[in-house]
Parts: C-alpha cells; sequence; structure tokens
C-alpha cells in the first residue's frame, strides 16, 4: 500500500521519506505523470536580477552533478509507470555544461524514458544564445530535443549591458540556424522589456520586437523585468542606485507587445507568452492546467494532484547525496486552496477556465461565497469575461492580471 502522507502540518519528518512519499503517490496518481523537469545550476555569471537557483565559479562540480541527477532519474523513471509526454531542462544555464556531461546527461536520460515506455511529444532545453556551439546543436540533436528556449532577452547591447547577459545579439541568429541546421525547428525566445536606463524604453522594445520576429521564432515569452527579494539588482532598487521604467509606461511596452505579435501572426496563449499554431509549450501548459511532473535536481518544484514541494536548493549537499533529492518543504492544498490554485494558473491563460470549473470553485466551503461575489465584481469592472462558457480576463483585465486573480484565491 503506498504511503501518502498530507503535509499540512509542520510534524518534523526526514526528508528522505517526504520524498519517497511523494514518489508513491506519484506512482498512482490519476492521469499519470505527464512531465519531468531537471534543473541544471550551472551559469557562467549569475546575472544581478536573477532570483533562480544557479551557481557561477562551480564548473569543476559539473561532471559529478550530471552523475548524480543520472542516479536520481533511475530511481524514478524506474518506477513511474510510463506516461511522461513533456520534458523541460532547464536552469541555470544547461548549455554551459561540457558537451562530453551535456551529451552524457541528455543521452542518459534519453534511455531512462525510453526503457520505462514514456512516449515523448515534446523536450525542450534552455539555452544561452553564446553557449550553442555546432558540437552542443548536434549533442541536442542526437539526444532527441525538439525544442530549444534561448534566452536572447534583447537585441540592444546597452539592455544586454544593464541585464547583465554577457552575449552579442549576433548570437541569437547563429544559434537559431545552427540548431534548424541539425534539424531542432522548435525554437523560442525569451525576451525582456521594462530595462531601465535606456533613454527610449518604448522604441528598444519596438526594434527588439521585430528584431525576434525577423528570426521567426515559433514561440516568444515576454517578460517585464521584475525586481525579486534578494537579487543584488533589488538592493540596487532599494537603495535608489536604479530607477524602475514607469507603470504607464510598461504597460504601454505590454500593449505593444500584444499588437505587434498579433500583427505577425502569433497567438497569445498565456498572459506572458505567444505562439504560432501548434508551438505552444506542452511542458509549460502542463503548469498552468494544474498537470503533475516530476523534479529531478535542487530547488527543482514538482507537483501531484495538490501536493506541491520544492527540493533542497543545496548544489554541494546534492551531489554528495544519493537517491531522491531532499525536500525542503511539501505544501497539501485543501479542496479551498486547489479551487483558488486551479482559477489562478486557468486565468493565466488567454482561454480561461471553463465554467463548470469555475462553478464548482465557487462552491468549495470556506472560499467559495466570496470568491463568486469578486468574480461578478470583476465582471462588472469589465476585467473578467464570460466567452464561449468560458471565463477569462479581458484586455484591461490582463494588463491587472496579478490583483485580479489575486481576489479569487
Ligand atoms: S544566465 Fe539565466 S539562469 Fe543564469 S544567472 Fe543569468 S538569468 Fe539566471
Amino acid at each position: 500500500m503506498p504511503r501518502v502522507h498530507a503535509r499540512d502540518d509542520n510534524s518534523p519528518e526526514p526528508p528522505a521519506r517526504v520524498a519517497e512519499d511523494m514518489l508513491d503517490a506519484a506512482i498512482c496518481v490519476d492521469g499519470g505523470v505527464q512531465g519531468l523537469y531537471a534543473h541544471i545550476p550551472f551559469c557562467a555569471h549569475r546575472c544581478h536580477y536573477c532570483d533562480f537557483f544557479t551557481v557561477a565559479g562551480r564548473d569543476d562540480e559539473r561532471s559529478d552533478f550530471v552523475s548524480r541527477l543520472l542516479a536520481e532519474a533511475d530511481v524514478v523513471l524506474k518506477q513511474l509507470p510510463a506516461g511522461i509526454r513533456t520534458v523541460f531542462v532547464g536552469g541555470g544555464t544547461p548549455t554551459h555544461l561540457p558537451v562530453q556531461s551535456l551529451q552524457e546527461l541528455l543521452l542518459g536520460l534519453r534511455q531512462r524514458l525510453d526503457a520505462g515506455g514514456h512516449q515523448l511529444e515534446e523536450w525542450t532545453i534552455e539555452a544561452n544564445p553564446d553557449t550553442v556551439s555546432t558540437e552542443v546543436a548536434d549533442a541536442l540533436a542526437s539526444a532527441g530535443v525538439t525544442r530549444v528556449s534561448l534566452g536572447a532577452q534583447s537585441f540592444h547591447e546597452p539592455a544586454l549591458k544593464m541585464l547583465e547577459r554577457r552575449h552579442d545579439p549576433a548570437n541569437v541568429e547563429q544559434a537559431m540556424s545552427r540548431l534548424r541546421g541539425v534539424g531542432i525547428t522548435d525554437l523560442s525566445l525569451d525576451l525582456i522589456f521594462a530595462v531601465p536606463e535606456l533613454s527610449d524604453p518604448l522604441g528598444v522594445w519596438a526594434r527588439d520586437l521585430d528584431a525576434a520576429l525577423s528570426l521567426d521564432p515559433k514561440h516568444l515569452s515576454c517578460y517585464g523585468l521584475t525586481y525579486e527579494a534578494g537579487t543584488p539588482l533589488r538592493r540596487r532598487l532599494d537603495r535608489g542606485g536604479v530607477v524602475r521604467v514607469a507603470e504607464e509606461i510598461e504597460a504601454d511596452l505590454y500593449e505593444l507587445t500584444r499588437t505587434r505579435l498579433a500583427s505577425a501572426g502569433m497567438e497569445q496563449y498565456e498572459i506572458s507568452n505567444w505562439a504560432h499554431p501548434g508551438h505552444r509549450c506542452l511542458h509549460n501548459l502542463l503548469y498552468w492546467t494544474n498537470g503533475n511532473w516530476w523534479p529531478l535536481g535542487p530547488s527543482a518544484s514538482g507537483h501531484i494532484k495538490g501536493r506541491r514541494w520544492r527540493n533542497r536548493p543545496r548544489l554541494g549537499a546534492y551531489v554528495a547525496g544519493s537517491g531522491l533529492s531532499a525536500i525542503d518543504s511539501v505544501e497539501h492544498l485543501d479542496e479551498d486552496g486547489r479551487a483558488g490554485e486551479m482559477l489562478m494558473l486557468g486565468l493565466r491563460l488567454m482561454e480561461g477556465v471553463a465554467r463548470e470549473r469555475v462553478t464548482a470553485a465557487c462552491l468549495t466551503p470556506a472560499r467559495g461565497e466570496a470568491r463568486k461575489a469578486s468574480i461578478a465584481q470583476a465582471i462588472e469592472d469589465r476585467l473578467l469575461q464570460w466567452a464561449d462558457d468560458r471565463l477569462s480576463l479581458t484586455s484591461e483585465g490582463v494588463l491587472l492580471a496579478d490583483s485580479v486573480i489575486g481576489q479569487l484565491l
């Protein structure tokens, strides 16, 4: 009988046992585990705005890290029933691994997935544009990677410099052409707007969008720069050493993104994501639709039917350890929490949430009534709308998404 505990209390439990419990839950969950995420924390440099778990200057640990991650994948993939459809290798900068280690990692994962009978529909890896050599492109293609998400961020050198990104704008086109040359055509670019200290933020962003579109990516992720707590950039902001782009300008930048990408035939399917038909990111859609996925590596987060957890973000302890990653914390949402979370994630999608799910979320014991009233108010304020029996954000609501959605939790 699988051991499944609700971790909604604070009772102490050895981390290894918690991880085993999560795996037991994953093995028997309805609908199975559909996604696998592997976190590769190494970067050449830690950019000052980044709040992901990354390490720079520890390159000599990369090879041991890959062996350790494959050992962890062994434990998981020998036990999970077949059903994984998407793999996402993120970071960090996975392509900062030496080619030989990258090859070992990807072929090792591929072999274990094949042995488990998993039929992948999508395999994404994140890469920085200056790391995609022909050898790296070959390694990705030969392991069966289908999709690459490139951290382009901007094509304007002062913006890249402000973000502490070290690549040259020309590296993006070079990387895309190398990837296309080995048959990987499902390419996405990450771009950042509202970068401070630029004299003409709207002009820079319009040119960035045009430069990105001229390279014909299948997918674009466009984010406003955020000042996350604990980052050097945030400390600089708090000291008055940098001035944020004004909110109204940020709203104009976002509007410009929506109109420019729509006129280029790209469909917005999520608050920050656009794709040509047939090229949405299936792995990220799992996150927004409450799918089940398993996390490998330090700081990676997982979700199995209302249980969310994060692996401990410690590289040294991870590499020295064995078996499943130690887990830092597990959140086990009750019915009410799950309903709020379903709305929070589902409303990020432009297609919104089906009426029957909204109705169910308004019948939960603790917050159901209040949620129903908040939805009615947001509809009256033209921030939410019903269309085709689905509840979704309006164009005005998208601009205020965080506060609109925050009312519904
Ligand atoms: S390269 Fe990406 S993951 Fe690495 S520190 Fe910079 S922003 Fe973070």
